[in-house]
């Protein structure tokens, strides 16, 4: 049995830094367009048409090689569902662990098995023992790049190696936090050369459109075309289609963005060191930090004190672990005092 998705905490009217939201919100020209929307808007199907252009010019790729999905773990679910369609001898999914739940949670919903290979102290991909788990069996492999909760990057080349050693299984490379980290797979002719590769991007993480839910998957036209069979006709809300566009075109606001996120990061690597707390090397819009015995009691200290950050103690190979994210600068600095304080109070 898998544990169901556990939905974290609200944490209203608090420093959320838990699910590596944008903590500043959107960009102020998306609520403008919000804004100007009407009541036929909402009465509407939504048409976006556009929006799925706005994507693929953005991404580099033909029209037929992007699908947008209502948030990424849509496209996840979808990916999932076109792998197992052939369960002739037999059909499972594989991972890494740990690692973001979904890809466990869907493959079980769609009443598959899903195998794990664990990731060594240090995050980094076990390309081998990944290879050698694949079996005639496996029908998706997904990872994760940037990792999360490590933040660790795997360099692309290696990504498309594996894609090439595992088909026909489906390679699925969650890019969620691929902004933050400059490295993709995105690429019109890797999609041409790679068919069994998806990649998952995200407009919840960078982009802080992770209330409108709006998400893509990208890959080989005829492995786009089959993520697009088992999606529903209108994934994509109204106001999710009208504010994709002007979210990407507003490039000032994103490089904005990331370099507090980049900036927040190098902080908590910082303090992290001054602290004494082992962390690993993030280019996602977060830091895994070892609390060890503290994590939890210093988890709920900063909920009382409206920081709320996410406890991975329970996760295989995160023991003492606390996943924070890197937002806005003057949230870090909050949450980096308030840490300090209260590991010092542990000490005395
Ligand atoms: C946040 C996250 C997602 C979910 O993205 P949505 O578009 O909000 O559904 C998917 N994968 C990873 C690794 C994430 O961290």
């Amino acid at each position: 049995m898998t544990k169901p998705y556990q939905r974290p905490a609200a944490g209203i009217g608090s420093v959320r830094l838990h699910l590596n939201e944008n903590t500043a919100g959107c960009s102020p020209r998306v609520l403008d367009v919000l804004r100007a929307l009407d009541c036929r808007a909402a009465g509407r199907y939504p048409d976006y048409d556009a929006a799925r252009e706005a994507a693929s010019a953005w991404f580099g790729v033909g029209r037929d090689k992007v699908v947008l999905t209502n948030g990424l773990d849509e496209g996840i679910l979808a990916a999932t569902g076109v792998a197992l369609r052939d369960r002739t001898s037999g059909a499972e999914g594989l991972g890494v662990v740990p690692a973001f739940e979904m890809y466990e949670i869907c493959t079980r919903a769609l009443g598959a098995a899903y195998r794990t290979v664990p990731l060594g102290t240090e995050f980094v991909l076990p390309y081998e023992a990944i290879r050698r788990a694949v079996g005639p069996s496996t029908r998706i492999v997904f990872l994760t790049n940037p990792h999360n909760p490590s933040g660790v990057v795997t360099p692309a080349d290696r990504l498309r190696c594996l894609a090439r050693e595992i088909a026909p299984a489906i390679l699925f490379v969650d890019e969620a936090y691929a902004e933050f980290a400059g490295v993709t797979l995105v690429d019109d002719t890797v999609f041409d050369e790679l068919p069994n590769l998806l990649v998952g991007r995200t407009f919840s993480k960078a982009y802080g459109l992770a209330g409108l839910r709006v998400g893509a998957v990208l890959g080989a036209a005829r492995l786009i075309r089959s993520v697009r069979e088992v999606l529903p006709p209108y994934s994509v809300n109204a106001w999710a289609a009208a504010a994709l566009p002007v979210a990407i075109a507003d490039v000032a606001y994103r490089d904005w963005y990331l370099a507090e996120s980049a900036a927040s990061r190098a902080m908590l690597a910082d303090a992290c060191r001054r602290l004494r707390l082992r962390t690993w090397p993030s280019a996602g819009n977060f830091v895994l930090m070892d609390l060890g015995e503290n994590a939890r009691p210093v988890t709920e200290a900063l909920n009382g004190r409206g920081i709320v950050v996410r406890d991975r103690s329970n996760d295989v190979g995160c023991a003492g672990c606390v996943r924070v994210t890197a937002g806005l600068v003057e949230d870090t600095r909050r949450f980096i005092s308030e840490l300090e304080a209260l590991l010092c109070d542990a000490a005395r």
